[in-house]
């Protein structure tokens, strides 16, 4: 099978031809079908965050395929279903975190694509209580961006707590803004997006966004507070400055939800404003499989619209200049079978 491997950090992708992997008792083996190419992946394969990845490994977190094979003692899942691997490859499931609904800050978690070989392959391994199954009527290649940019955008609106009539920034409207646009108007938020190009200002506003706040022009935090401030923001640009815009907009009592990962980004939280206006700063990784489940149901039911661009797998250095460059409209997917929607 192919795969498309870091074999150094900050190298190019090298694409090789691999032996099937075989399953291990709870494991299933995946023929992937389609695959997305997150930020974190390019991050990974950099080695840009304190936690590294040990290359040689296969990046790719939005993994989606048909179960091939089953390892010993796994029953729930049949060949021939559609999975999706996401992040959370596997969590301990006995910490206080797994237990209280909090996976995802399990210490003991493997990370797809980080600490085991992820979706940038023809053929992957997952856990089997990990691999989420897609609900018919959702393609392969709009199940890989809800498998990571979903999910993460879905839970950092629930870490929010958004609620109906509340005004939600969005800041950044790429792969997870474009979902998280979405997500904000489900809960029936008004909502705000921020970027620096026309064409996700449009985006954004085709998706349903009230209000679209263009960073190269406008003062963010004025033009927010110029709205009675934001209840939350959800911080999506890969930017430090986006994200200190963002919570000088915020309403008292509002919250500022960090989820983009700048590499070695940090900023100023000035402590007379966060005090005085009770604002709160939250980080927020992926979500748990619970999470998954509702944002496949919710696409499944048509309330979504993913909007992505396929690729060939061999195209993998091409397309992480594309994303690099900021030429990428919301997400990239590469498709393993040149099968398309
Ligand atoms: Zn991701
Ligand atoms: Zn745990």
């Amino acid at each position: 099978m192919k795969a498309a491997v870091v074999r150094a950090f900050g190298e190019p992708l090298v694409m090789e031809d691999r032996p099937d992997p075989e399953p291990g008792p709870g494991q299933v083996r995946v023929r992937v079908e389609a695959s997305g190419l997150c930020h974190t992946d390019i991050h990974a394969a950099h080695g840009d965050w304190p936690v590294k990845p040990s290359p040689p490994f296969v990046p790719g977190h939005e993994g989606v395929g048909l179960v091939e094979q089953l390892g010993d003692g796994v029953t729930h899942l049949a060949v021939g279903q559609r999975v999706a691997v996401p992040w959370l490859g596997k969590a301990c499931g006995r910490c206080e975190h797994c237990l209280s609904g909090w996976e995802t800050l399990c210490e003991q978690q493997i990370n797809t694509g980080y600490g085991c070989d992820g979706g940038y392959a023809e053929k992957m391994l997952a856990w089997a209580d990990f691999a989420q199954p897609v609900p018919d009527g959702v393609s392969a290649i709009d199940a890989a961006p809800l498998t990571c940019a979903g999910v993460t955008t879905y839970r950092a609106l629930k870490v929010a707590g958004v609620r109906p009539a509340q005004l939600v920034a969005i800041s950044g409207v790429g792969g997870l803004g474009h979902l998280a646009v979405q997500y904000a108007k489900i809960a029936g938020a008004t909502v705000a997006a921020i970027d620096v190009t026309d064409e996700k200002l449009e985006l954004a506003t085709a998706l349903g966004a009230d209000l679209v706040i263009d960073a190269r022009k406008d003062d963010v935090g004025e033009v927010l507070k110029r709205h009675g401030g934001a209840h939350a923001a959800i911080a999506l640009a890969v930017n430090e400055g986006a994200f200190a815009a963002v919570n000088s907009g915020l309403r008292r009592g509002g919250k500022l939800v960090m989820v983009a990962l700048p590499a070695h980004g940090s900023i100023q939280v000035p402590i007379f404003d966060t005090v005085l206006n009770g604002t709160s700063v939250i980080g927020s990784i992926v979500g748990t499989r619970q999470d998954l489940a509702e944002v496949f149901q919710l696409h499944a039911a048509g309330h979504t619209k993913v909007i992505s661009e396929t690729r060939p797998l061999a195209s993998v250095n091409e397309s992480i200049d594309e994303v690099l460059r900021g030429e990428v409209k919301a997400r990239i997917v590469f498709d393993l079978l040149g099968a398309g929607r």
